[in-house]
């Protein structure tokens, strides 16, 4: 792809390569300034945000709590097993349950049974999280001067946000949302900028038509090209975000409905672990 250059997050943060971790720090320097030992956070058995938060944990020498949506399985997955190998300690709820996770209620129960700990919402979704970002502001306009067209793959929307927040409007954002008819992102990216408070945001938008059946499902198109770029370039990519971000700019330069000659940066957020789900890719 011509004039796209790829950021590679994968390849900062040790195991908890990618964004996840960069959404970790305004948390884990939370808990160290308020001398709290232990941090709980929700995720699913795939979990990127869970990954990183037990890999991380586990560097800073911090206990840490996974709430895994759903029932145990018969065999857990290598995500669940790595994460208990750093120490977390895992526990299933039920899909029902795991719904409240963002109720004040269900949080107090959370907070006073794991006590005393630091509740992070899921996939660090939060203003905290989106600061996490500057550090990749300042490496875009370190790497990439001339770059003003930056694409990210979607899923809460906190990199879009702290991203737009620590860049400024001679920057656009094209974000892909991993999600099928995510209607509330925008709404989301809005409320994290207000809170961020950024003067003079970069400009963004969200694409919604290459989720690719859903989120985490997988078509052919999206095989195919993830196949064939993996082949080409010799970097490895994820289905659930990175693939089809790349799609995305790939089918947009392909359709001549964005310019080759406009220089782009395309976000590799990383989540390779995920990867061991899809038998396809191993
Ligand atoms: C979580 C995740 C995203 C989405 O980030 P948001 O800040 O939630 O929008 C993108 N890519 C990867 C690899 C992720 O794990």
């Amino acid at each position: 792809m011509a004039n796209v250059a790829l950021l590679r997050l994968d390849q900062m943060g040790g195991h908890a390569s990618g964004n996840k971790f960069l959404k970790l720090r305004g948390y884990i320097a939370a808990a160290q300034a308020q001398g709290i030992t232990r941090l709980v956070s929700f995720g699913g058995a795939w979990s990127n945000h869970l990954y990183a938060l037990a890999a991380t944990g586990y560097q800073h020498g911090l206990e840490t709590v996974g709430i895994v949506r759903g029932e145990a399985p018969v065999e857990e997955t290598d995500m669940l097993k790595d994460a208990r190998r750093w120490g977390m300690q895992l526990e299933y709820v039920s899909r029902q349950h795991y719904r409240l996770r963002d109720t004040a209620e269900y949080q107090r129960e959370i907070s006073a049974r794991f006590a005393p700990c630091l509740l992070i919402p899921e996939g660090g979704a939060s203003g905290v999280g989106a600061k996490g970002f500057c550090t990749v502001a300042a490496m875009i306009k370190h790497a990439a001067p001339a770059a003003r067209h930056i694409v990210v793959p979607v899923g809460t929307g906190t990199t879009l946000a702290g991203l737009a927040a620590s860049l400024d409007s001679d920057y656009e954002l094209i974000g892909i949302s991993a999600l099928k008819r995510a209607t509330d992102l925008e709404g989301r990216v809005q409320m994290l900028l207000a809170e961020l408070t950024a003067e003079r945001p970069a400009r963004w938008r969200i694409l919604h038509d290459y989720h690719c059946g859903g989120f985490a499902r997988v078509d052919q198109t999206l095989r195919d090209f993830m196949l064939a770029f993996e082949a080409v370039q010799n970097i490895p990519l994820e289905p659930v975000y990175t693939g089809k971000m790349l799609l995305a700019v790939h089918q947009l330069l392909k359709s001549q409905k964005w310019d080759p000659s406009v220089p782009v940066i395309a976000l590799h957020t990383g989540g390779l672990q995920g990867r061991r789900g899809y038998q396809w890719l191993s």
